[in-house]
């Protein structure tokens, strides 16, 4: 018995579900398989800089396979509704009874993978899938009415109750037979797709990289809680886009989480709320699922629907380049455009100044971070926009919106990370870099270079309450 197993956002050899799965299953032999979607992924708005950490990771995944005697072939087809058909003739052409492959919970990839699904059972072939993002699987937690929890915090206290049934890995594959099939060739070039900016060195690829990243974070997780929030310091684990990618693994994380505490979910502060930002990642994954219109640009609170969010190209414009004249918001911008990543608490930030202080549409914000992010994540990425916009579940109120500058003041006091992503204001002293007033007057001398602020606070504070009371 030949198995195929097909690698989707899953590139790792170590604690994979469908791939051990098909180890134990095979006595002749595996092959494995991953499609190269471009225009799909253009209309998913996949970042350049994240097609490129894909296809590096490609690369370690097929030599670490090939070890295992499992040749890892490359597919190219333009969309999604092409794969159907492809992957039945590569299971017939190369022999394999069996499909295996972990789930994917986005709406168009569930659709792919009925149509997968559809077409082996024509055939009389088989398909086995896993759930392996994730640490509880979605549909799994609900409330004493049968319904999917909104709520995050009594969700957790449930995930708690119940990550422990989890939590077991799966071992790295044994060397199989090995096959006469020759591994595919990773594209460097991807139609539509400018590879060439994208900074590798950031973020190298492989399932060694993200271990070794979790080692370190291991060192630092005790003050996980204390610095988690200061852009300018190490404070987090930098696993996003490994995560995100695959690879490395849910189980890794928590079970390396639980391990400093002592065996507990809940205990320690530092690994305790890094195991709460963990949860927050399975939680997003439950609403997409449970409640599918949020992946598909409709808001949770429907009524939202009727908001008047404001068309000004030329205010999105700044806040897109980091041209906003607040110093805290353009920083973050700056470090997302340069490195395809942003600090969590710049992502609320940004967000909240562009939804609220501007009242520009939070799709037009969670559209543009899909296209920089090198962690994009379509659950997470909605569930931060809309938390940020007040549209989602357990989303922010509306009347507390973030003032950049007292953000700025209590995150980055000294200014450090702002200067560093933002030279131009060098020399404007750190205290007016957290007061408005002083940032106008000192900005002519200091800062000729920098831009004046594009929304007066209070004023974009006002007319964001108005439009929220309206609906009302
Ligand atoms: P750590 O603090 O070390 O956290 C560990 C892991 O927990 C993260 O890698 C991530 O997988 C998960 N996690 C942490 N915070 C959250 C959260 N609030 N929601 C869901 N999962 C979380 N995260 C993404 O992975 N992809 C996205 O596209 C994404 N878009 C976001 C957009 C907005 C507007 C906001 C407010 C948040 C977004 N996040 C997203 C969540 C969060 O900002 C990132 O996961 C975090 O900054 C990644 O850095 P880290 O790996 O160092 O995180």
């Amino acid at each position: 018995m030949r198995a195929l197993v097909w690698f989707r956002r899953d590139l790792r050899v170590d604690d994979n579900a469908a791939l051990a799965s098909a180890a134990e299953f095979a006595t002749d032999g595996i092959v494995a398989v991953y499609f190269v979607t471009p225009q799909q992924w253009i209309e998913h708005d996949e970042a350049p800089c994240k097609i490129k950490f894909w296809l590096d990771h490609l690369e370690s995944l097929s030599a670490k396979l090939a070890e295992l005697n499992i040749p890892l072939l490359i597919e190219q087809c333009d969309s999604f509704l092409d794969v159907p058909k492809r992957i039945l003739k590569l299971a017939q052409n190369h022999d394999c009874s069996d499909l295996f492959f972990n789930h994917e919970y986005e709406a168009n990839e569930q659709q792919r993978d009925q149509h997968v699904i559809d077409q082996f059972e024509l055939n009389d072939l088989n398909t086995h899938c896993f759930h392996d993002r994730v640490v509880v699987p979605p549909e799994t937690i609900k409330t004493k009415e049968g319904k999917f929890y909104s709520v995050f915090t009594p969700y957790r206290k449930v995930w708690d109750r119940v990550a422990e049934e989890y939590l077991k890995t799966y071992p790295r594959p044994k060397q199989q037979k090995p096959l006469d099939i020759k591994p595919g060739d990773i594209p460097d070039k991807v139609k539509g797709f400018d590879l060439e900016e994208c900074r590798s060195d950031l973020w190298p690829a492989g399932e060694d990289e993200a271990q070794a990243r979790l080692e370190k974070f291991k060192s630092r997780i005790g003050g996980y809680n204390d610095y988690r929030d200061i852009p300018s310091l190490n404070g987090t684990s930098l696993l996003s886009p490994y995560l995100a990618v695959g690879a490395i693994s849910i189980r890794q994380c928590l079970n390396a989480a639980i391990e400093l505490n002592e065996g507990r979910i809940a205990g320690a502060e530092g690994p305790t709320t890094w195991i709460s930002e963990l949860t927050w990642r399975d939680f997003y994954v439950q609403v997409m699922v449970a409640c599918p219109r949020v992946s598909k640009h409709q808001p949770f609170k429907l009524k939202t629907n009727q908001l008047q969010w404001r068309n000004d190209p030329q205010e999105f414009q700044a806040w897109c380049d980091g041209q906003t004249g607040y110093p805290i918001v353009d920083a973050g911008m700056r470090q997302l455009n340069r490195t395809g990543w942003m600090h969590n608490r710049l992502r609320m930030v940004t967000a909240m100044f562009l939804t609220k202080n501007l009242l520009i549409d939070w799709r037009m914000g969670e559209k543009y971070f899909m296209q920089k992010l090198i962690d994009g994540d379509l659950a997470s990425n909605n569930g931060g926009w809309q938390w940020s916009a007040s549209t989602g579940t357990d989303a922010v109120p509306y009347f507390r919106i973030f003032n950049p500058f007292s953000q700025s003041k209590r995150f980055d006091p000294e200014g450090d990370f702002i200067r560093k992503m933002c030279p131009e204001l060098k020399k404007v002293p750190k205290k007016s870099l957290h007061d408005v007033k002083k940032m106008a007057s000192c900005r002519p001398e200091f800062a000729p270079d920098y831009p004046e602020y594009i929304v007066d606070y209070s004023h974009g504070r006002e007319r964001a309450l108005q439009a929220f009371k309206a609906l009302k």
